[in-house]
């Protein structure tokens, strides 16, 4: 499989949203979250992405250059419609608004809506902890396909509504909570795909309930996706409406149960971002979270396993792998890249040996 280094991956994907009409900063911006979604180890939702992005934006589904509209706007809580604008911009100057709103509030709540697909949601939340907050996302993955059941049912209610949270830790990978609220992210199942693999049992079922590991059914939509738990999902589900609602209903942008127009995605966020030192000193919670880590850290595990990680570990210790090692892409992805790039007039870098 091919191995590019990600500076020439970020460059790549810079020159692409640029050549499809992004302003340089936000394909610059774009470039920067998408490698670095790859860079932390999670591959489905970096550079294998670009093409469908692309042509989201040349099938005018997705604007690559608009203003968001301020729906509602107190000192403490906004709401954002994006107008169709690309998920990853929307949602950094949504994370950026709610972050200098908690600096003044202690606590704040951002909502946007009507964007494209954000990609990993860990990256907002990590923006809040990178200036010593603690930050929130929520995001109800409306759009054309409900393709995870409720727990009991066998049909699709809803998409894989990801949660995640960060907490800033001095001199360490923050504390990063980062995942759907079904069995796995749905990308997941199309990557096995590309790797001529099948999905893990206990993620998806058939309309009788019986278990599927071909991801061709779930892509054909014979199979539907179980919420996070797999046959025991019920918390999954739990959490899935919670996102539905949280992120749907209090943005005014509605749930799959009320969805009219299924032709976009639409990656609804609902974005909270707490200032810790509002409730506590900043030397108690930094000496307080470096205790629960150097805790967990201790526990004991069974001989020849690896030691206990916290939450982010995963993926701090991916990308100072990747930084060094480069990234590794499947070949139908990098085929639909290098033809991506091609109908754009954009050069492709060689892949390292
Ligand atoms: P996953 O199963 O890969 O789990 C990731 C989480 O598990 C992270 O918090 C990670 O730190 C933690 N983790 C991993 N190994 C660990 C270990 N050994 N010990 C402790 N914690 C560990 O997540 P997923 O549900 O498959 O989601 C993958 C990505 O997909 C995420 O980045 C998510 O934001 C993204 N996603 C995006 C959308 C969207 O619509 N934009 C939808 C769903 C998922």
């Amino acid at each position: 499989m091919p191995n590019v280094r990600a500076e020439a991956l970020r460059a790549l994907t810079q020159d692409c949203f640029q050549a499809a009409g992004c302003p340089s900063g936000d394909a610059e911006l774009i470039a920067r979250l998408m490698v670095l979604s790859n860079l932390r180890g999670h591959d489905s939702h970096g550079v294998r992405q670009m093409p469908r992005y692309l042509r989201n934006i040349q099938d005018g589904h997705t604007m690559p250059h608009t203003e968001m509209t301020v729906v509602r706007d107190t000192p403490s809580l906004a709401i954002l419609d994006a107008n169709r604008a690309m998920g990853h911009v929307a949602a950094t100057r949504a994370m950026e608004l709610a972050i200098s709103k908690a600096r003044q509030m202690h606590i704040s709540a951002v909502g946007v809506r009507n964007l494209d697909h954000i990609g990993r949601i860990g990256a907002y939340p990590e923006m809040a902890a990178e200036q010593g907050m603690v930050g929130l996302c929520f995001t109800a993955t409306l759009g054309p396909a409900s393709i995870v059941t409720p727990y009991g049912g066998v049909q699709g209610r809803f998409a894989t509504n990801p949660i995640s949270a960060c907490f800033p830790v001095p001199q360490g990978d923050p504390v990063l909570l980062d995942f759907a609220t079904s069995v796995v992210a749905a990308n997941k199942i199309r990557q096995a795909l590309d790797r001529g693999k099948e999905a893990d049992e206990g993620w998806m079922i058939d309309r009788q309930g019986r278990p599927v590991r071909d991801p061709q059914a779930f892509i054909d939509r014979e199979a539907v996706m179980l919420p996070l738990g797999g046959p025991r999902g019920y918390k999954g589900y739990g959490l899935a409406v919670l996102v539905e609602i949280l992120a749907g209903i209090l943005t005014g942008a509605g749930t799959f149960a009320t969805l009219r127009d299924r032709s976009n995605t639409n990656n609804v966020s609902f974005l909270i971002v707490i200032d810790p030192t509002a409730l506590v000193s900043r030397e108690y919670y930094e000496r307080e979270i470096l205790s629960l880590v150097e805790y967990l850290h201790d526990t004991e595990v069974r001989p020849g396993d690896p030691p206990v990680l916290i939450p982010g570990e995963y993926e701090g210790n991916q990308q100072r792998q990747r930084e060094v090692e480069g990234i590794v892409i499947e070949e139908p992805v990098w085929n639909a890249i290098q033809e991506a790039a091609a109908n754009l007039g954009v050069a492709v870098p060689t892949p390292v040996p």
